[in-house]
C-alpha cells in the first residue's frame, strides 16, 4: 500500500469513515495508511470506530459475514477461512474444570489463523494494484500468505529465519509458487529483511503489529464465539508471539458489546513459551506475579509459531499487554516440557496440533482456578494445526 492511501481515499471509495491511525508509543494519529509513526517510529493501531451495528451478511460465509467490522475492501479474496469448529476439550485437558472450548484455527485452509489476516491482506493488496505480498514469518503466516496471493493472483516473497526450524512449511509455500528466502537466524532478523521490501509494489502482511490493519480480520473471531456461545466466554486463552491474534479478538468483543450483543470483553490470557516470552517479562516487571518457570535463555522453544523475540521492535508487545488490561485478563508463560505434554495429550483425544497451539493447553492449570473465571466457559485457541510441524522429541 503506497503512503498516499489515506483514509479519505478509502472513504471516497467505500462510502464508510476514514481510517484513523494512533501510534501505541506517543498517541500521534493519522489517517494516513503507514507501517510505523511517522513522528517515533512506534507501531500504529486502527483506533476504535464506535459501531452502533454490525450487519451481518448472510450470503458470505467465514470472516466476510462480518465485513461490516473489517477495514474496508472492494475485493474479498476467500479460500473458506473463518467459521472454524468450537468443540467441547476432553475432561482429560481440563482439570476438572467443566466447559471449556477448543476453538479449531487449526482447520483454516491453510491449517492456521493466519488465514483469516491473509485473506483481508491478499484483498487490500489486489484493491491497490500492488505486484504481491512480502512476509517475515516463522512458517504459518508464509504459508497463509502464499495461498492468498496465489488465490489472488499476486507475487508472494516469503522471509523465514533459519532457526524456525519451518520444513514443512516452507515446501508449502513453494508448492503455491512463492519465492522462500532462508536468512541465518530468528523471526526478528526475518522480520527486518521484510521491512526493507515493503514499499516498491509490495504489501508487508508480515503478521506482528508492522502492518496497522491485518489484526482486524481476529475481530471476526469473537462474533463466532458469541453466535456459538450465545453469549461471551468468561476468558479466552490465546498463544501470543507479538500477539495481533489476541489483540483483535479484543477489539471484537469491544464491538460487541457496543452494538450490544455481549455485555463483558471476556478476560484475554496471552500465553507465551517460557523460553521466548518477551512479553511475558514485561508483564512480570508492571503486574508482578509468580516469578518466570525458567530463566531467559536462548535456546529455541518447540514453540517455533510464537517464538517472537521482538528484538528491534519491542513496543510491538506493549499493544497486546494494554489489550489484556483492558480486558482484566493476564500474561503467563509455559515450559517445554509442559507444551510436549500438552502437544501429545491433545493427540491422544483426536487433536492433531503443533506445539504452539498446546501452550494454550498447558495454560489451563493457570486459568481454571483463577478467580474471575469461574461460572462460565473457557475457549481455547488452538491455532496451528499439527501437519505443518516438525516431528516431536521422541519420550
Ligand atoms: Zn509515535
Amino acid at each position: 500500500m503506497t503512503s498516499s492511501e489515506s483514509g479519505e481515499d478509502a472513504r471516497a471509495k467505500g462510502g464508510r469513515r476514514p481510517y484513523l491511525f494512533a501510534c501505541a508509543q506517543c498517541q500521534a494519529t493519522t489517517a494516513e495508511f503507514r507501517y510505523e509513526c511517522r513522528l517515533c517510529g512506534g507501531p500504529l493501531v486502527l483506533q476504535p470506530e464506535r459501531l452502533h451495528d454490525v450487519r451481518v451478511e448472510p450470503s458470505h460465509r467465514g470472516i466476510w459475514r462480518y465485513r461490516g467490522i473489517l477495514p474496508l475492501t472492494h475485493s474479498e479474496v476467500s479460500l473458506g477461512e473463518g467459521d472454524t469448529p468450537l468443540v467441547v476439550l476432553d475432561s482429560s485437558l481440563t482439570h476438572g474444570r467443566r466447559e471449556v472450548y477448543a476453538k479449531l484455527e487449526s482447520l483454516n485452509p491453510t491449517l492456521s489463523f493466519k488465514d483469516r489476516a491473509m485473506a483481508l491482506g491478499a484483498s487490500m493488496a489486489s484493491d491497490l494494484g500492488l505486484r504481491g505480498l512480502v512476509v517475515a514469518s516463522t512458517g504459518n503466516a508464509a504459508v497463509a500468505a502464499s495461498a492468498y496471493a496465489a488465490a489472488a493472483g499476486l507475487e508472494c516473497s516469503v522471509i523465514v529465519g533459519t532457526e524456525s526450524n519451518a520444513t514443512k512449511k516452507l515446501d508449502a509455500c513453494r508448492s503455491f509458487g512463492a519465492i522462500v528466502e532462508e536468512v541465518p537466524g530468528d523471526y526478528s532478523a526475518a522480520y527486518g529483511i521484510a521491512r526493507s521490501r515493503e514499499n516498491d509494489g509490495w504489501m508487508n502482511v508480515s503478521t506482528t503489529y508492522r502492518n496497522p490493519l491485518l489484526a482486524e480480520a481476529y475481530r471476526s473471531i469473537a462474533f463466532e464465539l458469541i453466535d456459538e456461545l450465545g453469549d461471551s466466554p468468561v476468558a479466552v486463552i490465546v498463544p501470543i508471539g507479538a500477539g495481533p491474534l489476541l489483540r483483535g479478538i479484543e477489539r471484537g468483543f469491544q464491538d460487541a458489546v457496543d452494538v450490544g450483543i455481549t455485555r463483558a470483553i471476556p478476560k484475554l490470557v496471552g500465553v507465551q513459551a517460557a523460553r521466548v516470552a518477551p512479553i511475558y517479562h514485561e508483564w512480570l516487571r508492571r503486574h508482578g506475579g509468580d516469578m518466570a518457570p525458567t530463566p531467559r535463555t536462548t535456546d529455541p522453544t518447540i514453540a517455533t509459531a510464537i517464538a517472537d523475540r521482538l528484538t528491534g521492535y519491542e513496543s510491538h508487545g506493549d499493544v497486546t499487554i494494554s489489550a489484556v488490561e483492558r480486558s482484566l485478563g493476564r500474561i503467563v508463560a509455559v515450559g517445554e516440557e509442559s507444551i510436549v505434554d500438552s502437544t501429545r495429550r491433545l493427540a491422544a483425544v483426536g487433536m492433531w496440533v503443533e506445539p504452539s497451539a498446546a501452550t494454550g493447553v498447558a495454560a489451563l492449570p493457570q486459568v481454571v482456578d483463577n478467580e474471575g473465571v469461574s461460572g462460565g466457559p473457557i475457549v481455547v485457541m488452538l491455532t496451528g494445526h499439527g501437519a505443518k510441524a516438525q516431528p516431536l522429541p521422541a519420550s
